[in-house]
């Protein structure tokens, strides 16, 4: 297809982009960023805000049983389902979210009163991408993965109060929840800033997401002699705290020669028991987390802890034991939706693309469960995110929504 032909096409309109950006932002501001926990005052006037602009698109708005905002369309032809979240983390930064569910809404008003282009885009807010009460419960609701009982368990980790009370407090209680309608789309197209820093560094404007890691979680356990710190010689001690800081740090010599060139972790919790300044630990726990795209990596590193623990048992002044609490398999994203991404890129962004996994977790992943599913990144000024003064630039926001409308387009026309 030449550029003339190409630049035929209907593109974003990015002033409109901005101006919806910034009236989220407006919605629950904190310095230059939002504070906008899930069913918080905020949060739902900002799906109100969205309910209310999903007619200009031609859907129409439906707030469900679990807050995923959700825009139908009427339209024949094939559909493509888009979207993001709108509640943020506490005191976090106004683009994380928001910068999805616009460009979806933008690629929506585009496309869908376009008489020239086959199919709809519909539009998605999944609830709860932050996690404030649990693990991608909106979009899990959608693709059927979450029970009643769950619900009845989630807590709002800030304030412990139940999710359904907050359901019944934002008058959601009872709502019927939506899920997908198998068939119905041909995948699902997600953007978000990149949280990193690859996209800025290399000068490029788009990411095209090959996978969303995985994250695999532990729960390591050291096990020594409670004792007094005073009168208990170093020679004879069983410190469990001190066994754990050593593991801690042979993980960290130990990994670099096994990983791939993307695996990260973290020890994110310690805990010394009984955790006094006058007691020796008797017991003391990790909560280690490791994230790749490559199972088979992480099965080497797997291996590697294992040895670990077996040395230390085996050095007979702490018994340790590795458990594994979470498994999160990769989520790999359709081949054709990465293509689709790059044509666009091409077109709309000077080519100035490259291919790259996704080190945090999104809703894609939950969706590619059900349906091809596809990401876009843009660039992160800094690879700050989780922080109010998350940004990208204006500029780079709407060279994103013009690669975002084309690369629906393109998908649309097969
Ligand atoms: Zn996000």
């Amino acid at each position: 297809m030449n550029r003339a032909m190409t630049d035929h096409y209907p593109r974003a309109d990015g002033a409109r982009v901005l101006a919806d950006l910034n009236a989220l932002r407006s919605i629950g501001t904190y310095k230059t960023g939002v504070h906008k926990p899930t069913f918080s005052e905020p949060h739902m006037r900002s799906l109100a805000w969205l309910a209310e602009r999903l007619p200009d698109a031609k859907l129409s708005a439906t707030i469900d049983g679990i807050g995923n905002v959700l825009g139908t369309s009427a339209k024949s032809g094939p559909k493509l389902l888009a979207g993001s979240h709108l509640e943020s983390q506490n005191f976090a930064g106004w683009l994380d979210g928001p910068l999805g569910v616009v460009y979806a809404l933008e690629a929506a008003r585009v496309i869908n009163s376009d008489p020239g282009i086959n199919g709809a885009v519909e539009v998605a807010a999944w609830c709860d991408e932050e996690g404030h009460f649990g693990n991608f419960l909106g979009s899990r609701s959608y693709v059927g993965a979450l029970t009643e009982a769950e619900i009845d368990a989630a807590r709002d980790r800030n304030s412990e109060r139940t999710m359904r009370d907050a359901l019944s407090q934002v008058g959601l209680a009872g709502q019927p929840r939506v899920t997908a309608e198998r068939g119905r789309h041909i995948g699902y197209l997600e953007a978000h800033i990149e949280q990193g820093e690859v996209l800025e560094s290399d000068d490029l404007k788009i990411g095209v997401v090959t996978s969303i890691v995985g994250i695999w979680q532990y729960r390591i356990t050291f096990t020594g002699e409670q004792n007094h710190a005073g009168t208990t010689r170093m020679a004879i001690r069983k410190d469990a705290g001190l066994a754990l800081a050593r593991f801690c740090l042979a993980i960290d010599d130990s990994f670099p020669a096994l990983c791939g060139p993307r695996t990260v972790w973290t020890t994110g919790r310690i805990t010394l028991d009984p955790g006094a300044p006058s007691i020796i630990p008797g017991r003391a726990e990790m909560l280690f987390q490791m994230r790749d795209s490559d199972p088979t990596v992480i099965a080497r590193l797997e291996q590697q802890l294992a040895r670990m623990a077996e040395e230390v048992t085996v050095q007979g002044r702490c018994s340790v034991t590795v458990e594994k609490i979470r498994t999160g398999a990769p989520a790999m994203m359709d081949p054709r939706f990465q293509d689709a991404i790059e044509a666009a890129s091409a077109a709309r962004a000077n080519g100035k693309s490259i291919r790259m996994p996704s080190g945090a977790g999104h809703d894609a992943q939950i969706l590619a469960t059900i349906m091809p599913a596809g990401m876009l990144f843009v660039p992160s000024i800094g690879g700050i995110s989780h922080h109010w003064s998350e940004n990208t630039a204006d500029a780079d926001i709407v060279t994103g929504a013009e690669v975002f409308v084309d690369t629906c387009r393109r998908l649309l026309s097969g």
